[in-house]
């Protein structure tokens, strides 16, 4: 049997047109109810052909739904949960896609007393935004990490899991704080180097533009696709995920600066060793199938 027969999608940029995608793709006979603030969007998921029903309001989106799924940026949650919190029928179990869990468990918690709440994390997306972006295998083979409040209906937190993995990825559960410090180290801490590499990059009076373009490939370009990322969305990352992230930068400041002693006092054998080390990684990555060994990050996708 189905986890879910109606199921609602409020934003539909990357990660909740791909979630539409998928639900079509691999749950073809589920319901789908869909809406987004911007009416652009709205238009467009309706030429896409992405729902049964393109709603105009979150509340009109949700009527009758068994499950809905708030895939807006991490500070919209709290405003969407309240504007769904009448129009929820009995038994509706609510999830988000959120990247940190939680403040959104906090946020949703508040705004839908009585109701299960099932907070998701899937680890999978891209640079892009908006609903031309997304694709239906976005989370096949990717992790989908649940976040669940101690005492939630073990019932509603099988069905999210069942849901999850019929549209391919491979569900965990863990604790919100764990999943946010986790992430942090895996996510955010990364893409925060991006933004700032690139920035300065950018402001360096001694390269040109048009050398930072024309050479790029030296690594650079990675950040640069990196720091192309969804600013709404990652400002949000930033700002709800304030202590894990302080604590990640002050482990990370400390080690950078370790790395300019060694640099400057010509200590070759510490570089030559985390070089090492980092390259393990590397490897157990690839090994653990999170990554093809390809040099090209530019990978295309179906
Ligand atoms: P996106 O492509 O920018 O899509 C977000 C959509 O939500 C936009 O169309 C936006 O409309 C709409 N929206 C914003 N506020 C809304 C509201 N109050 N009511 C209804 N719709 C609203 O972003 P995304 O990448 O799909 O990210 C969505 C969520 O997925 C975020 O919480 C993010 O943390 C999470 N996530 C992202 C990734 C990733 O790689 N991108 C991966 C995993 C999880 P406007 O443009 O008009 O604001």
């Amino acid at each position: 049997m189905l986890p879910f027969a109606r199921v609602s999608i409020i934003g539909m940029g990357l990660i909740g047109s791909s979630l539409a995608r998928a639900v079509r793709a691999r749950l073809p006979t589920v319901r789908l109810s869909v809406t987004d603030a911007d009416p652009a969007v709205r238009a467009r998921v309706i030429d896409l052909d992405l729902a049964d029903d393109v709603a105009d309001s979150p509340g009109a989106a949700v009527i009758d739904a068994d499950f809905v799924i708030l895939c807006v940026p991490v500070g919209a949650m709290a405003g969407v949960a309240a504007s769904i919190a009448a129009d929820l029928s009995p038994g509706c179990v609510v999830s988000d896609v959120g990247s940190v869990k939680g403040q959104v468990l906090a946020d949703l918690t508040a705004a839908l007393p009585g109701v299960a709440i099932v907070p998701a994390h899937p680890v999978a997306g891209t640079e892009k935004s908006g609903p031309d972006a997304g694709f239906a295998s976005l989370f096949a083979g990717r992790w989908c990490i649940l976040t669940p409040a101690a005492g939630t209906d073990p019932v509603a937190i099988e069905r999210v899991r069942d849901f999850w993995t019929r549209l391919g990825a491979t569900v965990e559960t863990m604790d919100a704080a764990h999943h946010d410090l986790v992430l942090a180290v895996t996510s955010h801490l990364p893409h925060l180097i991006a933004y700032s590499i690139v920035g300065t990059a950018s402001d360096m009076e001694a390269v040109t533009r048009s050398e930072v373009i024309k050479y790029s490939a030296g690594g650079f370009r990675d950040f640069t696709r990196i720091a192309a990322s969804d600013p709404v969305m990652w400002r949000d990352v930033f700002l709800s995920n304030k202590d894990a992230v302080l604590d990640v930068l002050q482990r990370f400041t400390e080690d950078l600066t370790a790395l300019q002693r060694a640099i400057r006092w010509g200590d070759g054998d510490a570089l030559e060793a985390l070089f090492t080390r980092t390259r393990d990684v590397r490897r157990t990555i690839v090994d653990a199938g999170q990554d093809t060994d390809d040099v090209d990050f530019g990978r295309p996708h179906d």
